[in-house]
């Protein structure tokens, strides 16, 4: 099960389990969609795997299977991975 979490691990802004501006990658490591698009093109800087839109989980099962609240950030922070 995802664990749908809280927050952009590059500039920690705050991500809704129903928010249309959250990117993962295979292992869950989670963007908002402007460090998605604008820092990483698309692509997961921890694994280089592909960041797509996190799918939402309806309300009413929110309840038996609520989103994560541990908030991950990179402590390295994002800009380290732009050094390309
Ligand atoms: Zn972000
Ligand atoms: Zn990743």
């Amino acid at each position: 099960m995802l664990e749908l979490r809280p927050n952009c691990e590059c500039c920690n802004t705050d991500l809704d389990p129903d928010s249309l501006m959250a990117r993962i990658c295979s292992f869950e490591c989670t963007f908002c969609a402007d460090c998605s698009d604008r820092l990483f093109n698309g692509t997961c800087p921890n694994c280089k795997g592909e960041l797509v839109h996190r799918p939402r989980r309806a309300k009413d099962k929110l309840k038996a299977a609520p989103a994560s609240t541990r908030r991950v950030v990179n402590s390295t922070g994002c800009s380290s991975n732009l050094k390309d």
